[in-house]
């Protein structure tokens, strides 16, 4: 076991603080990541304050990391020591179900290992995220990172982007095709550029007004300020797919409203609970789905797609001394659009 520096909340009402944890050497498949930079995204939040009802603590946060391979097992053939590589939301699944077979590992049936927030395959050793300044994990979960794609820019693909990419593939995004975005935060922003680059129409759909230029420099082809009703009723059964990233509880029936007939409604972002009216659904045939990050094939895809599109994250770059305070931005909305941890602020400070 090696001690590694990290930043952790050791309960849902204290911030984040440092904080030791042991990452376990390396066995035969693992490769050994010196963390560079970790995006924050907003089920950070969800889960340091236990919003979701199922915290482990202490915790340390982090699925959005990029780094470099510092070591690899005996075993390992995909990666060597210099490469640049990427871990997102889950560090392992039962690799013999259903859809792991189908490398939809992030649906497995006996629950895939969160990257932190959830246990290793034993079932009792809690995993640990990305603010941290290294990671060990079974070459099977870890992503290549193109050449190419800034490091910093990159780390909010690995949750994100493939979020946001999975869905809007699944469903036909394309030329042709209107796709609404509702939310411009950190899933967004890159849902309107993965949406542009496929080819769509694509329109953001933000409570926000004053997120008009933002959207437009993001390459949005138009606006609509979800706040104000008449606004709203002028856009009513227009959009093909509209993508739902808000964090905050909001009327989903309004959303539904916007739908041509037989359009779709995904669901990616995790409020608390709110009420849906049948007719919504009824009245066109309209369709309501979800959508949960993406598997490794895909991410790896997404990666690759990113690259050659020339797509990257929009990003804030903190030190992880400023890690409460970019919570409490988030919260408020106030970012541009992901923040991202320099790990060497935390490399610095514990040597
Ligand atoms: P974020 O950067 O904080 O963005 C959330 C956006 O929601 C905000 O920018 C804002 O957009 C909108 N919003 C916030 N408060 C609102 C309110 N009171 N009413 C209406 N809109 C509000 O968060 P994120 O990192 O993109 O994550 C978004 C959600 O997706 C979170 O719930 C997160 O847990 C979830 N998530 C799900 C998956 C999955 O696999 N399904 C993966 C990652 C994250 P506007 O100002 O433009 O309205
Ligand atoms: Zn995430
Ligand atoms: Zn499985």
């Amino acid at each position: 076991m090696a001690k590694i520096p990290a930043y952790a909340a050791q309960g849902p009402l204290t911030p984040l603080a440092p904080f030791t944890i042991e990452r376990r050497e390396p066995g035969p498949h693992d490769v050994v990541i010196d963390i560079a930079f970790c995006g924050i995204c907003h089920s950070d939040l969800h889960q340091v304050r236990d919003e979701w009802g199922r915290s482990i603590f202490p915790m340390v946060p982090g699925h959005e990391i990029v780094g470099t391979v510092q070591a690899t097992g005996s075993a390992v053939q995909r990666f060597r020591v210099g490469d640049d590589v990427g871990v997102g939301c889950f560090v392992d699944s039962c690799r013999h179900c259903e859809a792991c077979h189908a490398g939809e590992e992030q649906f497995c049936a006996e629950g895939m290992s969160l990257t932190y927030n959830g246990y290793e395959r034993d079932g009792k050793t809690p995993t640990q995220g990305g603010y941290s300044t290294r990671i060990v994990v079974d070459e099977n979960y870890v992503l290549r990172l193109p050449a190419g794609l800034p490091r910093e820019r990159a780390a909010p693909l690995l949750c994100a982007g493939i979020t946001t990419y999975s869905p809007l593939r699944r469903h036909g995004t394309g030329p042709g095709r209107r796709v609404g975005i509702m939310g411009l935060g950190g899933l967004g922003h890159m849902a309107v550029k993965l949406a542009k680059a496929m080819g769509a129409h694509v329109t953001v759909l933000s409570h926000s007004a004053g997120k008009h230029a933002g959207a437009r420099q993001l390459g949005a082809d138009d606006f609509v300020h979800t706040a104000d009703a008449d606004t709203l009723k002028k856009h009513s059964g227009r959009f093909d797919l509209i993508l739902d990233t808000v964090s905050a509880a909001h009327d989903y029936n309004g959303a539904l409203d916007l739908l041509r007939r037989d359009g779709t409604l995904i669901l990616v972002g995790v409020p608390p609970p709110s009420p849906l009216a049948p007719g919504s659904l009824i009245m066109k045939r309209r369709h309501l789905t979800g959508s949960l990050i993406g598997g490794i094939r895909e991410t790896q895809e997404m990666l690759d797609f990113c690259a050659a599109h020339d797509v990257a994250a929009e990003v804030e770059v903190i030190p992880i001394q400023k890690v409460n305070e970019a919570y409490d931005r988030m919260e408020r909305g106030d970012v541009h659009y992901r923040f991202v941890i320099d790990l060497e602020s935390l490399r610095r400070t514990s040597r």
